[in-house]
């Protein structure tokens, strides 16, 4: 073969195995359930501090539906956590994508036996497993779970995720996983942003929300703006797919200006690490005082996010003075319906002076710079990149608290905040810990971090903080059974647990001396033992459970109950 020959073939496989790695495959992931697909969430809506991952398929309000293997692989993760994903299942895929099943409410028999084996040998319900490609191989529709409602689930569905070669979650509906839709996005309302030092519009400083006429073929018309200098949008949207009632994300918006497309927000795919930045998209001040969410059609300054395609000058407008605009926006599901909102804008010089609020404070913290403060005992240091724009800060201190501003702009990344606690007796630091101050006053814990005289939290929220103290140990009743009891018909056990301030920390229940695995369920307050684990033999069985919350209260529980 000749040196050009050789290169030319090489070039040829080069190209072909680019093309394998950027072609979706649109018929290799198949339903993960055996009834339709309905959705109550979708890819890229946005969440509290996160974009979604993956898409939440409705159950018919129920756990125990049949979660099967999208496609052939194996089962290369296994996580159970209390909160989060609660139980969850991860499959490889010879294509190199991996999908994510979450909310379980168990496993396939094979893969629930591999799972108890390791947790009885662990003595945890909470464990992150890597099974090898050899040990728990699946087929394409095979049973692998049941699916359910645990972690940070508000009902019973199927969260389904699939992540590309490099874990970035990618929109299932990409791999041709079709959801009926017929409906175009709704548009809940319209905001405009004067940016620039002197920009205005109808001669206000500050956002507004813009007056839109619904028209016959569905589009919408904005009243004219009037408006001078830098300027940007901002819109709330959701969609609804047919067959569900839930609000649900969009796929895609454009904006274009008089014709020219400045601006798009797209969700293909994107990454975990970005996904914080969410909180730049939305205008998060607004959401903190409306809890709902207005998506900036613009890119602040310090935001990577890799949702944006194609934007000209972050996506805003320098109006000029008499002169005319039409901005356009076209709101996008992903089955294609659209949704046009048109803008006219007039240039004009504003007749007053344009005053914008800002707070100034005696701290201002710069977004590419540390920054640190102490008082009363209470030291703050913010990591440079914790914010993400210069901010005045509103800082004071009383006493053990610390006024820490109020959450209405967000914190990339963990602020510490130090106490000194050396007036304290030992016996009173033993039962304290830093705590945020919520709705009312009422304290909630923030992972306190003791040494010595010295107590430390990251916290990523602003508001009040201050020190507190817990001496209640926890407390514990049976559901299911009673001391001294027969209850050979039960399938489980059932025990309830609750602490009032610093929450449960860890839990260990064992019979007749010998661990048993007791499942904790944080939204109904339950420790679950099941029956079939097949662990306990004796007719006479003493139980005994120790819980701890999160600054060592302890309280012990026993009891005896029977069966055979
Ligand atoms: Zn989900």
């Amino acid at each position: 073969m000749t040196m050009k020959k050789t290169l030319a073939l090489t070039l040829l496989l080069f190209n072909a195995t680019i093309q394998a790695q950027s072609k979706i495959p649109a018929d290799f992931f198949k339903n993960p359930l055996a009834v339709d697909l309905v959705l109550s969430g979708t890819f890229g809506e946005l969440r509290s501090n996160h974009f979604h991952s993956g898409m939440d398929i409705k159950t018919q309000q129920r756990e125990g539906l049949q979660v099967l293997a999208a496609g052939d692989g194996y089962v290369s993760r296994i996580n159970i956590q209390h909160y989060g994903y609660g139980k969850a299942l991860y499959i490889q895929h010879p294509n190199g994508y991996t999908t994510v099943y979450g909310h379980l409410q168990k496993f396939s028999p094979a893969i629930e036996a591999y799972i108890k084996k390791q947790q009885y040998a662990k003595e945890t319900y909470e464990i992150e497993l890597f099974p090898k490609a050899d040990e728990l191989k699946v087929s394409a529709s095979e049973l692998v779970a049941m699916s359910g409602n645990t972690g940070g689930s508000g009902g019973p569905h199927l969260h389904f995720e699939i992540r590309d070669g490099q874990q970035r979650p990618m929109n299932p509906n990409l791999f041709g996983i079709e959801i009926k839709d017929t409906q175009a996005p709704t548009v809940n309302s319209l905001w405009v942003y004067p940016l620039g030092e002197n920009a205005h519009v109808n001669g206000s400083g500050e956002r507004q929300r813009v007056k839109l006429t619904p028209l016959k073929d569905g589009s919408f018309k904005a009243e004219s703006i009037n408006a001078c200098g830098e300027i940007a949008f901002g819109v709330n949207t959701t969609d609804k797919l047919d067959g569900a009632p839930n609000n649900n994300g969009i796929y895609q918006i454009d904006t274009n200006l008089n014709g020219d497309n400045i601006f798009q927000l797209n969700f293909d795919r994107f990454s975990f690490s970005e996904t914080r930045h969410l909180n730049q998209l939305i205008d998060y001040e607004y959401f903190s005082n409306n809890k709902s969410r207005i998506t900036r059609l613009y890119v602040q300054p310090n935001n990577p996010l890799s949702v944006y395609k194609n934007v000209v000058d972050q996506g805003t407008i320098n109006i000029q003075d008499s002169l005319t605009y039409l901005y356009n926006i076209t709101i996008l599901d992903f089955a294609g319906n659209e949704r046009v909102i048109r803008v006219p804008i007039k240039g004009q010089q504003p007749t007053n002076t344009i005053t914008k609020k800002t707070k100034e404070t005696d701290y201002l913290v710069k977004a590419n710079e540390a920054f640190s403060v102490e008082e009363n005992g209470i030291d703050v240091y913010i990591p440079k990149g914790s914010l993400y724009e210069d901010t005045f800060l509103d800082i004071s201190f009383t006493g053990d608290t610390i006024h820490f501003h109020e959450d209405n702009i967000p914190i990339h990344s963990n602020i510490t905040i130090g106490f000194d606690v050396s007036e304290y007796s030992e016996e009173s630091k033993e039962k304290m810990f830093i705590a945020r101050l919520g709705y009312r006053g009422r304290p909630s814990y923030s992972t306190t971090y003791k040494k010595e005289n010295r107590f430390t939290t990251g916290v990523r929220t602003f508001g009040d903080y201050t020190l507190a103290s817990d001496v209640k140990p926890p407390s514990i009743s049976p559901v299911n059974f009673k001391d001294g009891q027969w209850i050979s018909s039960n399938e489980n056990i059932k025990v309830r647990i609750t602490d009032d301030l610093t929450g449960i920390k860890s839990y260990r229940a064992t019979v007749n001396g010998k661990f048993i695995l007791m499942e904790y369920e944080y939204k109904n307050n339950t420790l679950t033992h099941d029956f079939s684990d097949a662990i306990l033999t004796e007719t006479e069985n003493k139980l005994k459970l120790i819980v701890i919350d999160n600054v060592g209260n302890s309280n012990t529980y026993e009891a005896t109950f029977f069966r055979k």
